[in-house]
């Protein structure tokens, strides 16, 4: 169960990461040149040690309700297959979810697929204000200072937003290996989608098992949408990349698929 210590003291200067804890933006090759800005809003599932194990058993907490599981390997992979900035953000969706608008329930959630959340029953404004504060601000403050300052250079900013879901979800089965999620952006996402349609062995999901919009999703729409970005969402199912072999063979096909994207946009000159 959460300490009492840091969640009841509302004070400005009590913190919820402490000296122990990791900062929750990562970053991975910094100086990429690809057009490519990966993100990977679930990366992690850290819980800042405050929080305690949020009143779940271990068994919840590695679950995909968590985090997106297998998505780090294959971010990190792909982000040296590419030369590609990636970004990450290291805690857990169960703290705060970095890709939720603060302000939706979903954002920190008192249930996920169908286990209750006791570390975030009853929690107060100002407490939900410090998980934004110190987790969810960073990782966006630093996506939009990249962006900027890849503009100021004059380097182009392609978005490409890793996720991975489960392959079980409420008790239905999904069928797709891989999927695209977008919605206001009508250059990339059918590129990637004819792209992935080409392998052989793949059932793609065009908005599937998700599609992005404004209440469900906030890295699309308020880092790419809102500025004009090219940009897509990339769904894996998580048991093709539940262990190394798997993200490794992942990252090397999507290294491929954008490899022979980025000349086409930039012969479409939209890059
Ligand atoms: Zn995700």
């Amino acid at each position: 169960m959460p300490r009492d210590n840091a969640l009841n003291d509302t004070s400005d200067t009590v913190l919820l990461l402490g000296s122990e804890d990791v900062p929750p933006v990562r970053e991975y090759n910094e100086a990429g040149s690809s057009p490519f800005l990966l993100t990977c809003d679930h990366y992690g599932r850290l819980i800042p040690r405050a929080l305690g194990d949020l009143g779940l058993p271990a068994s919840e907490l590695t679950r995909h309700i968590a985090w997106d599981i297998g998505i780090a390997g294959v971010a990190e992979v792909l982000s040296r297959h590419l030369d590609a900035h990636l970004i990450v953000q290291r805690y857990s969706r169960l703290v705060i979810d970095c890709n939720r608008p603060p302000h939706v329930a979903s954002s920190i959630p008192l249930i996920s697929e169908a286990t209750t959340i006791p570390g975030n029953e009853g929690i107060s404004r100002d407490v939900a204000k410090m998980r934004r504060a110190e987790i969810f601000d960073p990782y966006h403050r630093r996506i939009d200072e990249i962006i900027d300052q890849r503009r100021h250079r004059g380097l182009p900013t392609v978005l490409v937003s890793l996720h991975s879901f489960t392959p079980i979800y409420a008790g239905i089965r999904r069928p797709w290996h891989i999927g695209t999620l977008y919605h206001r952006d009508t250059h990339l996402a059918p590129l990637v989608l004819k792209h992935l349609r080409a392998e052989p062995d793949l059932v793609v999901g065009d908005n599937e098992p998700y599609a992005v919009s404004d209440e469900t999703d906030y890295t699309i729409p308020v880092h790419a949408e809102a500025r004009g970005l090219m940009n897509t969402g990339i769904e894996i199912r998580q048991d093709l990349i539940g262990d190394q072999a798997g993200e490794q063979s992942w990252a090397d096909r999507l290294a491929r698929i954008f490899g022979e994207i980025e000349p086409v946009l930039r012969a479409e000159r939209l890059i």
